[in-house]
């Protein structure tokens, strides 16, 4: 089907309580096999893409690989540009005509992020492109010392007024989640989740989503986390998804039957994910 917006996505997700996975994508193949897996389990989806491989790849081919292999799939997919602090890409994202991005300005100080995501937004939404917004980075978990977020976490009241005086369509509030693998177990901020959304209703992002355990994406859906991002765990499925194949097949030399074998491995994956999510037969 055509490319569905970000607003749309989100909306359906937060209003009925599931989550939506977003996938980042590196190549054809994930693209591919990550919409594969939302048409296998009925699933919207979003594809999403770090600001290293639109710099690899271009804004351009992404989106037109993107408009063209979701429009293989009858499930809604939309294209979302993620962590990116630099305004140049955005700007070239908005221009090719992307879904929604990400504006990571976690590294400003609170007024300077203000400033800067309004003016995002204000460009965004003139294009009816969703923007992500972010205050606190998402860094590492702690290593048995340190702070509770490996950063600073901003009051809640200057997280609403964020919120609400840049016109972010969605939040990526600082709760415990680190990016890449977790050393332990997580200590997630379930209620800051809560507060926020009770405080201002609208989408949050959950970052940081591969290591968690099913019970924890459920509690955190269930209060407003409905965007659900994964990426380590692609990671890791591909590059093992090639391991395992090469050794299994040492005198194969045939590329599609490797590359068959890896895509297998990585829809298998994500498809396992939008049920957890509960994003599985939530598409019309
Ligand atoms: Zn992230």
């Amino acid at each position: 089907m055509p490319v569905v917006s970000m607003q749309d996505i989100l909306a359906d997700a937060f209003g009925r309580r599931y989550g939506v996975g977003a996938f980042n994508i590196v190549n054809d193949l994930t693209m591919e096999a990550v919409l594969a897996a939302a048409q296998e389990t009925r699933s919207p989806v979003i594809v999403q893409v770090s600001v290293k491989t639109v710099r690899q790849m271009g804004a351009r081919l992404i989106r037109l690989m993107f408009a063209e292999m979701a429009g293989r799939v009858s499930v809604p997919a939309t294209l979302h540009l993620d962590h990116c602090p630099d305004r140049k890409v955005i700007e070239e994202c908005v221009a090719e005509g992307w879904n929604s991005v990400l504006f990571d300005a976690s590294k400003l100080t609170y007024a300077d992020n203000l400033a800067q995501t309004r003016e995002v937004v204000a460009l965004a939404h003139a294009h009816g492109i969703a923007v992500e917004g972010e205050l606190e980075a998402i860094t590492g978990v702690e290593d048995g010392i340190g702070d509770r977020y490996g950063g600073p976490v901003v009051a809640l009241d200057l997280a609403l007024r964020f919120m609400r005086e840049t016109g972010i369509d969605s939040f990526a509030p600082a709760i415990g989640t680190a990016h890449g693998l977790y050393k332990g177990t997580p200590k997630i901020d379930f209620e800051r989740v809560s507060e926020i959304v009770a405080a201002e209703p609208r989408p949050l992002v959950l970052h940081g989503g591969t290591g968690l355990s099913d019970a924890v994406f459920h509690e955190l859906i269930a209060r407003g986390a409905v965007k659900v991002n994964i990426s380590t765990q692609l990671k890791i499925t591909l590059a093992d998804g090639f391991r395992s194949y090469l050794a299994a097949h040492p005198t194969e030399y045939d590329p599609l039957k490797l590359l068959g074998a890896v895509r297998k491995d990585v829809q298998a994956v994500a498809a396992n994910f939008m049920r957890t999510f509960g994003s599985a037969g939530k598409a019309a």
